[in-house]
């Protein structure tokens, strides 16, 4: 095993959160590395919808919605009960809009405010923001574009396993394995870890998240934790370990995840009876649990042509619509027969709904209708399971992303963000705010990139 590079900051994980880092730190003038386990940049960020939370933006100023960090900052503690760290939180909501300004405003992210995704599930205003007609995967190839247009090296196909350590718990290299079993030791200054959560990693998942162990994941199979395990062996403080999100609409065959618009535009879920069994607008990270535990694991999600429009320009609801995955028919007896539910529990399912949206009281499940209504005339309907998506726990970063030790002190040289850090989802799966993962990438991952550059930049005045 030779040292063959040596960096000043070195990143782990080329995904958003990497990416992000780097494009920081490199445009604070350090000179940056990336290590990527795979052969190409994808990750848990290329199968997400690229939806990203901030408060206060441009976007938002000029749709005429008021939203500031301190807003911001309270639906975060709401949501999580309080349990969240507030200080993480403070960041969070803080530094949400200004990461994701520079990325727009310097990079040219063409993300725009998606009026379309309404205050729902924890968020107060509309908040969330895309690029219309595009994902995850395009986030994740806009800032490999980036990356490569400002010269930031990737090694590819270069996994981290170990973190050489120093005096003081200082993470004074990486080592890297190839996928012939070769390694390498690469030497750095800083070190971000930016490798995301861990919800790959079945003996983890059933340690800190039992309850969802028997779940299928859908995440980025390298999730495994490992970034995760290395900073907690060099010392860093693992904090909110049973936090996760676990999405509850994860198409049966089709593996495409339904958009949660098909539920807030007033899609409703029905076991295979036809039976409603949650309210289906209280969480969005807890629907998986419910899911699991019906009769077969399964629900059907009930939506008309109405709300399929309203949801057209999201590029899952066109990969639905053009794999034909919805069973349709004119009414909720018919559509009973084509989904194998009792006609007579989907009928009055449906007018029970109706009735309560109608008298302006909640229905059954508690849900609230407001001015929506429940699906009506010809009916759709698509199979789901409850899936596990993302962990949300990790290693516990200050204002800065530096990693802390248990005792609240930082680690000399050693940063977290997006998945491989703590979030702001509280300690459980019901603290999840709508694209609150690639906010904290994108956050955490610009804050690290600046706080580890400016950490190189005076440790080399100083010697
Ligand atoms: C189906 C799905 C939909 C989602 N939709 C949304 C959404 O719309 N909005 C939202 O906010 N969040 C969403 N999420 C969550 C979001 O994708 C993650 O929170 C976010 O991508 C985390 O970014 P990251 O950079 O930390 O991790 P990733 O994007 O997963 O990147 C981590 C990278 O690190 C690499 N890596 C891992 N271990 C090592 C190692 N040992 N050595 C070297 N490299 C390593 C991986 O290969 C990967 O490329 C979704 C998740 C899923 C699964």
């Amino acid at each position: 095993m030779e040292t063959q590079y040596r960096v000043q900051v070195l990143i782990a994980g080329g995904g958003t959160c990497g990416a992000v880092a780097a494009l920081a730190a490199h445009a604070a003038g350090a000179d940056v590395l990336i290590i990527e386990q795979d052969a190409t940049p994808t990750g848990s960020t290329a199968m997400s919808q690229g939806l990203i939370c901030a408060a206060g933006t441009k976007a938002q100023h000029a749709a005429g919605i008021e939203d500031d960090a301190d807003r911001f900052y309270a639906d975060i503690m709401a949501k999580t009960r309080g349990l969240t760290d507030p200080r993480l939180a403070r960041t969070i909501a803080d530094q949400s809009a200004p990461a994701l300004a520079w990325l727009i405003e310097h990079h040219g992210l063409p993300y725009e405010l998606d009026i379309r995704f309404r205050a729902a599930y924890g968020h107060s205003v509309p908040r969330v923001h895309g690029w219309p007609g595009h994902g995850g995967a395009d986030l994740i190839n806009f800032l490999h574009s980036r990356l490569q247009a400002e010269g930031i090296d990737v090694l590819f196909q270069a996994r981290l396993i170990d973190i050489l350590a120093g005096p003081g718990n200082t993470a004074e290299g990486a080592v890297i394995e190839r996928p012939d079993g070769t390694r390498e030791t690469v030497l750095c200054d800083t070190l971000i870890l930016a490798t995301c959560g861990f919800a790959a990693n079945a003996a983890m998942v059933g340690t800190h998240m039992p309850e969802a162990a028997g779940a299928t994941h859908h995440g980025h199979e390298g999730n495994d934790g490992t970034g995760i395990l290395l900073g907690a062996r060099l010392g860093g403080a693992l904090a909110d370990m049973g936090a996760y999100q676990g999405y509850g609409m994860l198409t049966d065959p089709q593996g495409i995840s339904v958009p949660p618009g098909v539920l807030v535009e007033g899609g409703i879920l029905v076991d295979r009876h036809g039976n409603r069994f949650v309210d289906e607008l209280e969480d969005i990270a807890g629907l998986a649990l419910p899911i699991i535990a019906r009769p077969g694991g399964i629900a059907w999600v009930v939506f008309d042509a109405g709300i399929e429009a309203r949801c057209a320009h999201i590029p899952e609801t066109q990969a639905l619509l053009a794999l034909n995955a919805a069973r349709i028919a004119p009414t909720a007896h018919d559509l009973a027969a084509r989904i194998g539910a009792d006609p007579a529990a989907l009928t009055a399912t449906l007018r029970h709904a109706w009735n309560a949206a109608e008298a302006g009281r909640p229905d059954e499940t508690g849900r609230r209708w407001g001015h929506d209504r429940p699906p009506a005339g010809e009916l759709r309907a698509l199979k789901v399971r409850g899936a596990l998506y993302h962990t949300q726990g990790g290693l516990q970063v200050d204002a800065h992303a530096r990693v802390l030790r248990e005792d609240g002190t930082p680690l000399p040289n050693l940063f977290a963000g997006g998945g491989a850090a703590r979030g702001v989802s509280g300690p459980s799966y019901w603290g999840y705010l709508p694209a609150m993962g690639l906010c904290a990438a994108t956050t955490l991952g610009w804050l690290a990139g600046q706080t580890a550059a400016a950490q190189v930049k005076k440790e080399s005045v100083l010697f």
